[in-house]
């Protein structure tokens, strides 16, 4: 089908880890996605499925260029920076990025006569609650800067809805992991910081040990405990949000989890399993702003969208991960990066 025959999802972020992974499943599905997105963590070469505009969210005329030019029949909005540790360190950052680049997004999107948006929003949201299975109806006492920005789009939502008629299908993602399993695509952050492809880094010997933040949580091993889900699953499960939206069911929030945690020390004994290598590590202190266990409730998720993980298990996510690390990964410096599109 021609570009112009398509219809057009603008992807904020779709340079980024989980936005590349969405942009490949839209384009199989006969979607155009255009990629917005600042290239702040994000890489070119990521974007091969559609357009690529390089913009920040800070720039209300660079987003209210891309609705006029595009005209996107619903927005998928994954830019924000996600990092735990530095939220906290640097609250002001995430505050301004994460709420402020939403707030003109969505702004940008009603003043264009958009309706439908789906958002990533995190499991990081309902903060530390002793290890109960969370669902979309608990609490949410976020404890670092990256889940009460999160949560504060949230409630821009929510009230765009009211006033706007603002349709918003949010997800509560919980820990993603694994790779596009062609390997077109991967998690490629500089430098890294999540657990899976930091492990995978240090079996592979590119970092001399995986440091485990903490061992003195209340949990059964005394590490943190996190619910993995494959990006794959998760971005099937946002193509799923995006046809709720088109059938015009509404508002809705998911979690997405597969309600199974694993202990980071769990994690490591099963990197042999995933790579054929273990992971030299060492204990350090607990990482500022960690829950100590997140577990997600989904049944809301398999109940209305029909959606169940397929390839979360904890060796297929390695296993995905470890064959886009040969790969070698995106190979741009910063300062080659080019504006296409
Ligand atoms: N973690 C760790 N060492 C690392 C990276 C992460 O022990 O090098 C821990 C982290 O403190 C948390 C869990 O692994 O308990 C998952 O962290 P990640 O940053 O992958 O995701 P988050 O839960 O922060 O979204």
């Amino acid at each position: 089908m021609s570009d112009s025959a398509r219809p057009v999802i603008l992807v904020t972020g779709g340079a980024g880890y989980i936005g590349s992974h969405a942009c490949k499943l839209l384009a199989q599905a006969g979607y155009l996605p255009v990629t917005f997105d600042n290239l702040s963590t994000g890489w070119t070469e990521a974007v091969k499925f559609g357009p690529l505009v390089v913009g920040d969210l800070l720039d209300k005329p660079a987003l209210k260029a891309v609705f006029d030019h595009y005209k996107p029949r619903a927005v998928m909005h994954f830019a924000a920076l996600s990092q735990v540790g530095e939220a906290a360190r640097e609250p002001g950052l995430y505050w301004r990025n994460n709420l402020g680049g939403s707030l003109n997004l969505v702004e940008a999107m009603v003043e264009a006569g958009g309706k439908d948006i789906v958002f990533s929003s995190t499991c990081a949201t309902y903060g530390d609650q002793d290890g109960v299975v969370l669902t979309e109806d608990s609490a949410q006492q976020p404890l670092n800067a990256y889940g009460s920005s999160k949560l504060a789009v949230e409630g821009v939502l929510r009230d765009f809805g009211t006033s706007h008629g603002l349709n918003a299908v949010i997800f509560r993602y919980f820990n993603v992991a694994g790779a596009d399993p062609e390997a077109e695509i991967g998690e490629w952050h500089k430098p890294e910081t999540h657990l899976i492809p930091v492990m995978i880094e240090a079996a592979a010997g590119a970092r001399e040990a995986l440091l485990i933040n903490g061992q003195d949580y209340p949990t059964h091993d005394g590490t943190c405990i996190r619910d993995y889900v494959h990006v794959m699953d998760l971005v099937d499960a946002h193509l799923r949000g995006l046809r709720w939206l088109e059938q015009g069911r509404g508002s809705r929030v998911f979690n997405l989890g597969t309600g199974v945690g694993f202990s980071v020390a769990e994690v490591i004994r099963n990197c042999h399993e995933g790579t054929g290598r273990n992971v030299p590590h060492a204990f350090g202190p607990r990482r500022a702003g960690d829950a100590a266990a997140l577990v997600s409730g989904s049944q809301r998720a398999q109940h209305d969208l029909g959606w169940s993980a397929q390839r979360s298990s904890l060796k297929m996510m390695i296993e995905d991960a470890w064959r886009w690390y040969l790969t070698g990964g995106y190979s741009e410096q910063p300062s080659q990066r080019t504006v296409e599109g």
